[in-house]
């Protein structure tokens, strides 16, 4: 490519992002100059030398030619940690498509809020015992946010004030009511301080076991010898995996350099972040999305001037420019949420890959149930695999009943719990030992049909089911849409339209029939939508307030319950039902891991996993909690039908407000990819669909897919470039494409 105009972006420190300026690109550079390099340009009135970004490249002049300026040279310095990240741009854009400015908006944090904010934070005024005893009586008195902080206080000397509003969920009275009381302190500073400071550090305090050691080992010695390279942890749940991560940073920062630490936002936990905070102190922050895009661009400020050597977060911590970074960690590796679902859709584990590979870091990946991408590049030798099978915490794995939905209801049980689950619910509640029930959906029931002549009620502008929620009403979850539930069917005008399958508050709702009086706690999209609510339910559940906790996924993670001894998952069917060739992956990572939540204490743990399909090999490996059993068998299964990781997959996806015009342009754009295999013989991309998606219509936008499939990855890239060229040749209407590389969730 030769193109004559570049746009620039000028100095990305100071200037807005979302402005380039365009360029005409000297003979003497056309065809050298990149997209993602470093340039310098005359700018302003007096055509000042300044470095910039080229963001993009075209033919077509949208300047006044006459007064249009050439860029001067490419700039060939030092690179730097903000240049690293220009880099890891340009890469996230080549790999998964979408624009420089869309890639460059992912790895650079937002300006910073013109005013840092003061930052308060609460110290203890009493000592431990005296605030343990205070905490008992609060929980005699039935005070539970009070009990909270004064836990979390008994353990910490001080906590930032955020932290108690927000993840433990104690009001400002309440804190104010124990500040009268002289129990603590409120202290507020007006300079950017860390979250936490924690005193008395705990570092090497624990002898590791015989697995850990090896895997410290094993890492060191690569990377005293210079070797840089990516390691699997495949480890249950309480094997030490995190210690392990502990000790590699350690000894990283140790070494002058820095890290990363990635885990799932939902994992997030305040009990991680204190291991943490106690073993590195000043030097690590955090950075999630409860952090104001000012306080984010502080953490990344810090970062580049050697403040911290830590940083710990959700996927977009992944972008702390570190002056020498030297390991990343991915923890739960497996987790969706490590991709992104906007452009640039873009997965952590690769580009974290590419971000060691640029800073020569490592990279440490690690699952208790790896994704098959990474388990399959372990066993090609891609990734150097360490297995931990011990659980450290002590625990043995639980009794797993299989439980068929299909004979429960010859059996005449027409009751959403399975006898097993019944008699064994009544068990723990007279033993005053906690269960967990386990619905992989929310809402509060399922779509609403006619038992007479099948009509589904459906949302008008979405082409989803719509859900029955409390107060009779039907609502959309995509567009939010909602009406009352009709009386009788507006089809057949029969009387039976109802609910099919339960929601959570419906399982309540049932479970207190059976067992008045049972104290529940119930955890879903709805009870969690406000910020942190997730934590303060898990939080009282620990604290003893419910027998049993309701819950969609959300409850499979987080922190132990030693006091657990049953698990029950509703419908595991729910999830097989999914169209997406990782429903079997997700729906054996869901059910290991909700399985694996009963037992974690001294008590023996039993689950029941309730199902329509009780033969298949997802369940029955979960049950088994077999993961080289699944492993081999899911695998077989990507390579007969061609999927991820075996092959590789790319889904174009066309979003128009006219479906006539959507659907054309995803037809001559699959045409286009056929033309291109026509062209280049036997190159051997195969193409699937158009399509409409599997939800057709979201708030009036249409939605069309089609798939094309390749053995290898770089093929598909270069299938995107054409896309991206062709539409840019031949712009569409009010249509735009997304390109989704093996993709996590259909659309
Ligand atoms: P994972 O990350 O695999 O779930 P953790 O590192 O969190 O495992 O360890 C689980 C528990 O075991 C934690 O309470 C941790 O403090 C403890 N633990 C970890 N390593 C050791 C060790 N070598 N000796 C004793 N306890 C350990
Ligand atoms: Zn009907
Ligand atoms: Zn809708």
């Amino acid at each position: 490519m030769s193109e004559r105009y570049a746009d620039i972006i000028i100095d990305i420190s100071h200037e807005k992002l979302d402005r380039a300026f365009q360029y005409r690109v000297p003979e003497r550079l056309r065809g050298r100059l990149e997209v993602g390099m470093c340039v310098a340009v005359p700018f302003g009135n007096g055509n000042t030398r300044r470095l910039g970004y080229c963001v993009g490249l075209g033919e077509e002049c949208r300047f006044d030619p006459s007064r249009i300026k050439d860029v001067l040279e490419i700039e060939e310095k030092a690179v730097d940690a903000q240049d690293r990240m220009i880099a890891l741009a340009a890469f996230i854009r080549r790999n998964y498509g979408g624009t420089m400015i869309q890639a460059l908006k992912t790895v650079l944090p937002a300006k910073r809020a013109v005013k840092p904010l003061a930052r308060r934070w609460v110290e203890r005024l009493l000592g431990r015992e005296e605030l343990i005893s205070l905490k008992g009586a609060c929980e005699r008195r039935r005070q539970g946010a009070k009990a909270r902080l004064l836990e979390a206080l008994s353990r910490q000397e001080e906590i930032p004030y955020q932290w108690i509003t927000g993840k433990l969920g104690v009001s400002s009275a309440t804190v104010k009511s124990l500040e009268r009381e002289g129990v603590l302190r409120v202290v507020s500073v007006s300079e950017y301080r860390n979250p936490v400071r924690v005193s008395g550090q705990e570092g090497g305090l624990l002898s590791l076991s015989e697995g850990q050691r090896y895997i410290v080992e094993e890492f060191l010695r690569d990377y005293e010898a210079g070797q840089r390279g990516v390691y699997l942890i495949h480890g249950v749940t309480g094997s030490g995996k995190t210690e392990v991560y502990m000790r590699l940073i350690e000894e990283v920062v140790a070494r002058g350099r820095q890290a990363i630490m990635l885990i799932p936002e939902i994992a997030l936990t305040y009990q991680t972040l204190l291991r943490f905070y106690r073993r590195f102190g000043d030097r690590v922050s955090v950075m999630n999305s409860t952090l104001s895009p000012g306080e984010k661009y502080d953490q990344c400020e810090r970062a580049k001037h050697g403040e911290i050597d830590v940083i710990i977060g959700p996927r977009s911590a992944l972008f702390t420019p570190f002056p020498d970074l030297g390991l990343i960690v991915m923890d739960e590796e497996h987790e969706g949420s490590y991709k992104s679902e906007s452009t640039p859709k873009y997965h952590a584990r690769e580009v974290a890959r590419e971000a060691a590979r640029q800073s020569g870091a490592s990279l440490v990946l690690g699952s208790a149930t790896p994704s098959l991408e990474a388990y399959y590049r372990a066993k090609r030798g891609e990734y150097r695999l360490f297995t931990l099978d011990e659980r450290l915490t002590g625990g043995t794995l639980p009794k797993v009943h299989i439980a068929d939905l299909r004979a429960e209801l010859k059996a005449g049980n027409r009751s959403i719990f399975s006898r097993r689950l019944q008699e064994l619910l009544g068990d723990r509640l007279l033993k005053g030992q906690q269960s967990m029930l386990f619905l992989n959906r929310r809402g509060y029931a399922g779509f609403v049909s006619c038992r007479a002549c099948g009509h589904v009620m459906k949302c008008p502008h979405c082409d989803v089911s719509l859900s029955e929620h409390q107060g009779g009403r039907l609502i959309c979850h995509y567009c939010g849409y909602q009406k009352p539930k009709p009386e009788t069917c507006p089809d057949c005008g029969s009387k039976y339209i109802m609910g099919f399958k339960a929601g959570t508050q419906q399982i309540e709702e049932k479970l207190k029939e059976l067992f008045p009086g049972v104290r529940c706690l119930r955890m879903d999209g709805d009870t969690t939508k406000k910020k942190d609510s997730y934590e303060r339910i898990l939080a009282a559940f620990g604290g003893g307030e419910a027998d049993v906790l309701i819950g969609t996924q959300m409850i499979v993670k987080g922190h132990d319950f030693p006091n657990v001894t049953l698990v029950g998952v509703l419908a595991a069917d729910l999830s097989l039902g999914a169209h997406d060739f990782r429903c079997g992956e997700r729906t054996f990572q869901l059910l290991t891991q909700a399985v694996g939540r009963a037992g974690r204490g001294e008590l023996f743990g039993e689950a029941v996993i309730q199902t329509y399909q009780p033969e298949h090999y997802a369940v029955i490996y979960a049950a088994a909690q077999d993961y080289g059993g699944f492993y081999g068998e899911e695998l077989l299964y990507r390579e007969m039908s061609g999927y991820p990781p075996v092959s590789h997959m790319l889904a174009v996806q066309v979003y128009g407000k006219s479906e006539d015009c959507a659907k054309q342009l995803a037809k001559r754009l699959s045409d286009m990819v056929k033309s291109i295999e026509g062209d280049g013989g036997s190159r051997g991309v195969q193409v699937i669909g158009p399509a409409p998606a599997s939800i057709g219509r979201i708030n009036d936008v249409f939605r069309f897919v089609f798939y094309v499939k390749h053995g290898k990855y770089a093929e598909l890239v270069q299938v995107k470039d054409a896309l991206e060229e062709g539409l840019r040749l031949m712009p569409p209407g009010g249509e735009s494409v997304q390109f989704d590389f093996d993709p996590m969730n259909t659309i």
